[in-house]
């Protein structure tokens, strides 16, 4: 029975990133050795520019442990893992606080698709991991209704998604606002909301940024 078990995996799992089997007295996902082994890669290239972004950081690259990290907080939709990354963070994502003096921390807000499927936003959970307090100052809008009813300025706005709240736009007027995202490739998401933030008043918009893909 317990060879059995353990042939379908049921007995104990393995980590995802280095394959150790454990038994999971934690999330059960990536062992304590991955988690404990996340440093803050050196030399990050930070040639890319972002507009409308001040400044930011980037703690690792998406390879290895961190890219299994991030995986599967989303495949497996893990609050728990989410909020050890965030502890994995913290020194790093501290120091960049401490030098940028935000007003306000603030990360990208998911479709409501992918809200309802994952029931939270990691990006979130990893700032609560790394004791950062946070105010969601986005809200997706996912324009499903027939498309062809919208008019075109309506549908350049479906297609861009993120709105401010609008209950909340004191929090950023002549504020420096720190937005706190997964995944850097692009920077385009970054390029908007730094864009819809300045729109609105903020004095300057700083990005940090997990991983860089
Ligand atoms: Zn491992």
């Amino acid at each position: 029975m317990i060879g059995l078990l353990q042939a379908s995996g049921l007995a104990q799992s393995s980590c995802r990133a280095c394959g150790r089997a454990f038994r999971g007295k934690d999330q059960g996902l990536i062992c304590e050795l991955c988690l404990e082994g996340l440093r803050p890669y050196h030399p990050m290239d930070y040639s890319q520019k972002i507009d409308y972004v001040s400044s930011y950081r980037v703690f690792g690259l998406y390879e290895g442990v961190l890219k299994e990290v991030l995986h599967s907080i989303k495949f497996y939709n893990s609050k728990t893992l989410a909020l050890r990354l965030g502890r994995a963070l913290r020194d790093h994502l501290w120091e960049y606080v401490d030098q940028v003096q935000p007003d306000v921390v603030t990360f990208p807000a998911l479709n409501l698709r992918r809200f309802w499927s994952r029931g939270f936003n990691h990006v979130e959970h990893i700032l609560k991991g790394a004791g950062l307090p946070s105010v969601k100052l986005f809200r997706r809008v996912d324009l499903s209704p027939p498309f062809a009813l919208l008019s075109k300025e309506e549908r350049q706005r479906a297609v861009t998604g993120h709105r401010l709240r609008e209950d909340l736009l004191d929090l950023v007027e002549n504020k420096r606002v720190l937005v706190v995202d997964d995944l850097l490739t692009t920077g385009s998401t970054l390029k908007r909301l730094a864009y819809l933030l300045l729109s609105v008043g903020a004095s300057e918009v700083h990005a940090y940024i997990v991983a860089r893909g």
